[in-house]
């Protein structure tokens, strides 16, 4: 049977335009990719690079306080969000076009439209073309929901928070894991006043407590009123573009926004996948295999839709596997252990491995830890303080966590992610020598451990 492509990919995401421009371009198979939206996926146009622009961006006053401290005569200036928000648009249109160009010159055929499974070897686009390939691959990646509640239409997500014509002067972050500190920090970092409604206990569940608890106290020493424990019952409209929120702590209060940061899923409806009898899990992710296969042979799905874990690295990684198991004759499945990920609050946490909680569930631990006060922080007057941290296994000395709650800690797990992958043990951290002065060398200088469990 012939097909009028190799492959055909729907969603032009970071999984996506990796595996349609791998195997074109470097095992030779006919391409297809149909997008419906801009190119980049949310990554790279409503996720990691606007926000961690932000991110900087939101640094600098900080920064501005801290050089008096250290004899510069400087005068706190004004954040001019049209001005950086053109600029931030100007460069997601570079990279947008960046990765078109990526898909064009690795000889791939690219579709701005919304494509859907007719059966399993042809799509549908929305123009009503039917193209016909031998594998068909999902990287439609996800979306934030909001919660069902009166009002939610009111509120605005991390889609949206890009777009804001002006800056609120408050605005109420509804949620507790990534999204949601990081533009908690971001706002309050640029002005604006912040609360943090988070339903649980403590934010960032299924992290290490004690890293997570004191991002916790440093967000609030920030300025950021976070309120544990505490959801929105209703909220409405105050007049004057204003949002009434009730809370479940009893209080009645009015925020020029409100963001939802209250998860995200899958982007698998209406693809057509039901009638195929391509299996949708509990949260409407595309059910895969170690391979990214689905139950229907030539259907395959990588990153977000499938909701395994949920990061642009990740989907590439899958993309690339994907690549070498179905056009190479490869059968390669994805390594989805000790994958080193960082949040970008202030200060950020990075973090490898078990936390401590889970690895004393599983097994006889040591906790090696220190927190103090970092130099340049504490020279400028601030009490910020980070943490490093190690979890190590008592029979086998490997270090089964690592967890660093500190200015640059993305930077620092990305390497230390290596040790921890290799397998380093605690004595291994030992043997090296520490580079001085850095914060980071307290991850080699722990000599004794804090507690055992
Ligand atoms: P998360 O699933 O991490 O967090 C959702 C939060 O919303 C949780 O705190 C959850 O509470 C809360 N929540 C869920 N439903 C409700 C509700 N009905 N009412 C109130 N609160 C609710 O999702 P995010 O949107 O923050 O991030 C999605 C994913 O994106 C992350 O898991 C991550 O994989 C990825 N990401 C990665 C980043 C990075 O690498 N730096 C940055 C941003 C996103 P509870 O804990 O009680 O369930």
């Amino acid at each position: 049977m012939s097909f009028d492509y190799d492959l055909f990919v729907i969603g032009g995401g970071s999984g996506g335009v990796r595996a349609a421009r791998v195997a074109a371009g470097e095992t030779g198979a006919r391409v297809a990719l149909a997008e419906e939206d801009r190119y980049g996926g949310t990554c790279v146009i409503r996720g990691c690079v606007p926000k961690k622009l932000m991110v900087f961006a939101s640094e600098y006053s900080d920064m501005v306080e801290d050089a008096k401290s250290y004899g510069w005569t400087i005068a706190p200036g004004r954040f001019d969000w049209p001005a950086f928000r053109a600029k931030l648009e100007a460069e997601l249109d570079r990279l947008e076009g960046i990765y078109r160009n990526l898909l064009k010159n690795a000889g791939v055929e690219s579709f701005d439209q919304r494509a859907r499974l007719v059966d399993p070897h042809t799509v549908e686009l929305a123009d009503g073309t039917r193209k016909s390939a031998k594998h068909i691959l999902l990287a439609t990646g996800g979306r934030p929901v909001k919660p069902d509640m009166p009002g939610a239409e009111l509120g605005i997500t991390s889609n949206d928070i890009f777009h804001l014509a002006e800056l609120p002067k408050s605005i109420l972050i509804v949620g507790g894991g990534y999204i949601a500190c990081e533009f908690a920090g971001i706002l309050n970092g640029l002005g604006v006043k912040v609360t943090q409604f988070y339903r649980g206990a403590q934010i960032l569940r299924g992290f290490d407590d004690e890293a997570r608890g004191l991002v916790s106290e440093e967000m609030c020493q920030r300025g950021i009123d976070l309120h544990l424990g505490t959801n929105i019952l209703e909220m409405a409209g105050a007049g004057a573009g204003g949002i009434r929120v009730k809370a479940t702590n009893g209080t009645e209060r009015v925020f020029d926004q409100v963001m939802f940061a209250t998860g995200r899923t899958p982007n698998a409806d209406d693809l057509g996948l039901e009638a195929l009898g391509v299996e949708r899990g509990r949260k409407g992710e595309v059910v895969v295999d170690e391979y990214s296969q689905t139950g229907v042979p030539s259907i395959y799905a990588i990153g977000d839709v499938t909701d395994r874990v949920n990061l642009t690295p990740v989907a590439i990684r899958e993309g690339m596997a994907f690549v070498e198991t179905v056009f190479r004759g490869n059968p390669t499945p994805v390594d989805h252990e000790l994958i080193p990920t960082a949040i970008f609050t202030q200060p950020e946490m990075g973090t490898v491995g078990l936390s401590e909680e889970e690895a004393a569930a599983q097994e006889p631990i040591e906790v090696y830890a220190t927190s103090f006060k970092p130099m340049q922080q504490s020279f400028a007057g601030r009490s910020d303080r980070v943490l490093m941290k190690l979890v190590v296994s008592k029979a086998s000395r490997k270090v089964l966590g690592c967890h660093i709650v500190a200015p640059g800690a993305g930077e620092m797990i990305q390497l230390a992610g290596i040790a921890v992958k290799m397998g380093a043990t605690k004595e291994d951290f030992d043997r090296t020598v520490a580079v001085h002065p850095t914060m980071s060398e307290e991850i080699v200088t722990m000599k004794t451990p804090v507690r055992s469990a």
